[in-house]
């Protein structure tokens, strides 16, 4: 009988608890631990800003589905990983034993790293269900009394796609609600293109997207290193290639969500041979860190090199696909170890990305994720739309389920979505 322990219970934590279940023996224990017993789901966040979803409709609560499935659940969060005892403190002074280890405990939130910004300064978040809510209050402020809008990321944020997302989502939302004509928005990124998105790009990102901001008037700058923020006001420096000053901008906003960027979380920071200087897991091509070989990681916690130089930095996204490739992997090479095989499987580690507009959106394939490459594919269209609405119920509906099948495998089989979203009734969101 083997311990295997989940930590986090994010996108990735959540299948990857239900693939484990299922490639575990009879006799083995699994136990998730996370902070509180609710899934949210990520990707509704800039949905949930604008008020188009409410938090009861993206949460499920793991309690009883993890139950049902034989997964113990300890919602007490862990305070630290003790990698050489094999055993992890938990917030509330408990220790729990492992055999093995696999952790998703997605990112740190690095606001403190520029002044003022974020929730508990001057600017908006999406990448917590109760910082969209908070957004969705600034939102509804800024309906009423309309002004100058900023949305971006700052230097060394690896997410740039909810960004773009976010920014069209809002854009959307304003001219739904008829006070776009007085809200002039700027976007500003370190990416040192529109489009690079952390991947150098992927089909023609770039032309997409710079024409996207073009049609809706949406002002950009890019190679942009933020300083600080005060109310109402961000502090940008925009760099030349060589990372000199090129200029420097003031940019007044009655509202702005930039996103931060990532770091490990303190549980798991600082451990020697674990983790890299920002805290991300180390691991090698089977997801498994090499100083603690029963330990896997899997999701935005793992550290990936970024895809090229450029002159601020710019992190590489980890997305939903990415995420479920290295699942499958993680739990087949846990098995093999069970079976004292080992460990052979390997996560692809492609992008396949849905970034929504609101009415419309693009999806992009990378495979590999670093260029030259063999899919390099980039489309626009209502349909982009649909198919995340799409991802959203199918992967809700698997996490209350506790069901193990991948929703972006199935995504790229089924020809993007299409015999996927017959079976689910768009016409019960359309009108959000
Ligand atoms: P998370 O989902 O963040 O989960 C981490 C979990 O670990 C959380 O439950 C947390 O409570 C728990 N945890 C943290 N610390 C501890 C601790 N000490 N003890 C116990 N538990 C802990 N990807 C896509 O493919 N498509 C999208 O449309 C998309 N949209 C996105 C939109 C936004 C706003 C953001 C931020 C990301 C988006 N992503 C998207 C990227 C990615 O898929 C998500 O960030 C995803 O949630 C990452 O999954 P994860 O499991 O690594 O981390």
């Amino acid at each position: 009988m083997a311990n295997i322990a989940v930590l986090g219970a994010g996108l990735g934590g959540v299948i990857m608890a239900y693939e484990m279940k299922s490639a575990m023996r009879p006799e083995d224990r699994l136990t998730v631990i996370n902070l509180g017993s609710t899934y949210s789901f990520v990707p509704s966040n800039p949905w949930v800003a604008v008020g188009w979803r409410e938090r009861g409709d993206i949460s499920v609560d793991l309690e009883g589905v993890f139950a049902k499935r034989g997964i113990t659940l300890r919602p007490e969060g862990a305070k630290r990983v003790h990698a050489v005892e094999n055993r992890i403190e938990l917030n509330d002074g408990t220790f729990l034993d492992y055999d093995y280890l696999v952790i998703a405990t997605g990112p740190d939130l690095a606001f403190d790293e520029v002044p003022g910004l974020g929730p508990q300064g001057y600017t908006q978040s999406v990448c917590h269900i109760d910082h969209a809510l908070d957004a969705k209050v600034a939102y509804e402020a800024l309906v009423d009394s309309p002004g100058p809008v900023v949305i971006g990321a700052v230097q060394g944020a690896s997410c740039y796609g909810p960004a773009y997302e976010f920014a069209f989502i809002l854009e959307t939302a304003l001219r739904r609600a008829k006070v776009r004509d007085r809200v002039p928005m700027t976007f500003v990124t370190p990416e040192p293109y529109i489009g690079h998105l952390g991947l150098d790009g992927v089909g023609d990102t770039k032309g997409l997207l710079e024409s996207a901001l073009r049609e809706r008037h949406i002002k950009w700058i890019t190679n942009a290193r933020v300083t600080k923020v005060e109310a109402g006001r961000m502090f940008v420096e925009e760099v030349n290639d060589d990372g000199s000053l090129k200029t420097s901008h003031e940019l007044p906003f009655a509202y702005s969500m930039m996103l931060p960027a990532f770091r490990g979380v303190p549980a798991v920071a600082g451990i020697d041979g674990l983790t890299n200087p920002r805290g991300f897991i180390q691991i090698d091509r089977h997801q498994r860190n090499a100083a603690f070989p029963n330990i896997f990681a899997i999701g935005v916690c793992v550290a990936i090199p970024p895809v090229g130089k450029t002159p601020l930095a710019v992190g590489v996204p980890k997305t939903g696909f990415m995420i479920e490739s290295m699942v499958t992997a993680t739990a087949k090479n846990i098995r093999a170890l069970l079976d004292g095989e080992a460990p052979r499987a390997v996560a692809t580690w492609n992008a396949v990305c849905l970034a929504d507009f609101g009415d419309q959106g693009i999806a992009f394939v990378a495979q590999p994720q670093i260029p030259p490459r063999n899919v390099n594919w980039s489309a626009q269209g209502k349909w982009v739309h649909a198919a995340k609405i799409g991802f959203e119920k199918y992967f809700l509906r698997k996490v209350r389920l506790g069901q193990s099948d991948t929703f972006y495998e199935n995504l790229v089989l089924d020809v993007l979505g299409i015999k996927k979203l017959k079976d689910i009734h768009l016409d019960e969101v359309a009108g959000k």
